[in-house]
């Protein structure tokens, strides 16, 4: 890998400014827009095709680079070559599974052999967010940086309190919690795995502000998503599904969008893959929303916003809309906690990516996400509520016709089914389980509850609830 061929630039046409890889800068001092990592492609080493990444299977853990084979990130490494092999922090991110699910697929009127779910759960602290934080750290180490910092209420600060205690034992990992919702799933990981955690008092955006404050003043080593390096590790998203896939491109990915980082990542190994020649086509891209959190659903489809090449169509609209925001001291509200951001900080890197994937973006209220994440737990792997606004949304696009029966579709499920039980229990249950001694009958709603079944402590009952006949003696 030669660092030395990669750099990072303003993602504004009109600006274009450009910074080496080793300027710590997360917008353009010229313009403030955002930053993309960039490479000259035509001085690197690129393989001619994509099942050249295959053989990578047979040497993990073997050579020099073995290491970086064993990973579901760096085993693709020559699509995002900014760090010498040896700097690479990586902790097995990234082995995570594509699934055809029929089940699921029928579910929500799709043909057999239609859907597909990818299974970021998998990965080693249960969500996505590992793709791009092995890509970060690895820039901290290239940096030389011994703190690095997120604030997050969820999957973020979990992987970088993971990653930080992973990489070496100096580096430290810290996280600013606010006075907003969590879930436990997650706040468990980042107290577990070690991170300093500082609840500040005061909402998301508040620790935002915070955050960025200190590591300008203090050199810690920001890791929010407007960390373009994130964004490069978060392209191997794609690379898998293609190579599970055969190297066939799909007819759409579908994703849920909070703070963007994840479409814009997609958008850019899209748009690379084709420039290089690497595919013969770029799927289709859904971005779903939350109802409760709905701002690109608001800009893109209500308003008309665009990237249009990088002079956006409509750009005061985003302005007016916070405007909005401010005066009315709206507060973004979901179930699905992960996705609960009104501001998203990637919203122009998610243009760009609407416009190269020709994508659509739509809402979901939370009974809907409710729905669809039992029904991905009912027939899958599970999935926490955010990652199911994937599988609610192909049934809304479905039912509208944008996609047909037989398209090949792969939706995302971001996060792991564990990291919020409570929401889970509390669908099938219809209250919170931790309050109630004994089990009592209670209200369930929803297709796929399943309410446990209070039963007294003696064999003809249990027999009688499992539909068997008394036991005699
Ligand atoms: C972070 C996260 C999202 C949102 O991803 P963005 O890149 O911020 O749009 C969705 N689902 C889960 C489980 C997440 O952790
Ligand atoms: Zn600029």
């Amino acid at each position: 890998m030669s660092q030395d061929r990669a750099y990072q630039m303003c993602i504004n046409p009109d600006c274009a400014a450009t910074f080496s890889l080793t300027d710590v800068v997360f917008s353009c001092p010229k313009c403030g827009s955002l930053l993309d990592v960039r490479y000259e492609w035509e001085r690197l080493a690129v393989p001619a095709k994509l099942d050249f990444f295959e053989h990578r299977w047979a040497t993990k853990g073997l050579g020099a680079e073995g290491r970086l084979d064993f990973s579901g990130v760096w085993r693709f490494r020559e699509l995002l070559p900014f760090a010498p092999a040896e700097s690479v922090v990586t902790i097995g991110e990234g082995r995570t599974v594509l699934e055809r699910n029929d089940r699921v697929g029928r579910e929500i009127g799709m043909k057999p052999g239609g859907l597909y779910l990818q299974y970021e759960g998998l990965n080693p602290s249960g969500s996505f967010k590992d793709n791009g934080m092995t890509a970060a750290f690895t820039l901290a180490r290239v940096l030389g940086r011994q703190r690095v910092a997120c604030a997050s209420t969820g999957n973020t600060s979990a992987s970088v309190a993971m990653f930080a205690h992973k990489t070496d034992p100096e580096m430290q990992g810290i996280v600013f919690i606010g006075t907003g919702k969590i879930a436990y799933g997650k706040l468990s990981q980042a107290l577990d795995y070690g991170a300093l955690t500082l609840q500040v008092e005061g909402d998301f955006d508040a620790c935002m502000r915070r955050v960025k404050e200190v590591a300008d003043r203090l050199g810690i080593y920001l890791m929010n998503s407007m960390n373009p390096f994130r964004l490069e590790g978060q392209k191997a998203i794609m690379y898998r599904i293609l190579e599970a896939r055969g190297w066939e491109v799909p007819d759409w990915v579908i994703v849920p969008g909070g703070n963007l980082g994840n479409s814009s990542a997609f958008g850019k190994a899209f748009a690379e893959l084709h420039a290089l020649g690497l595919v013969p086509r770029i799927p289709r891209l859904a971005i779903i929303n939350a109802t409760g959190a709905n701002t690109l659903y608001t800009l893109y489809e209500k308003q008309g916003v665009r990237w249009n090449g990088g002079r956006m169509t409509n750009a005061e609209k985003v302005g007016q809309l916070y405007d909005k925001f401010d005066q009315s001291g709206y507060k973004p509200h979901t179930i699905a906690s992960a996705i609960e951001i009104s501001r998203p900080v990637n919203l122009p890197k998610c243009l760009r990516a609407l416009e190269v994937m020709n994508g659509v973006v739509r809402e979901v209220s939370d009974e809907v996400i409710l729905e669809h994440k039992a029904m991905v737990g009912r027939y899958g792997f599970g999935c926490e509520p955010a990652s199911a606004a994937s599988v609610a949304g192909l049934h809304v696009l479905r039912d509208e016709g944008v996609i047909g029966p037989s398209e090949q579709v792969v939706c995302i499920l971001t996060g792991h089914e564990l990291k919020d039980p409570d929401a889970t229990v509390k669908y099938h249950t219809g209250v919170d389980m931790k309050s109630i001694t004994p089990p009592a009958p209670r209200p369930t709603y929803g297709k796929y509850a399943n309410n446990p079944i209070p039963v007294a402590d003696n064999l003809a009952a249990i027999c009688a609830a499992l539909g068997e006949p008394a036991i005699e003696g």
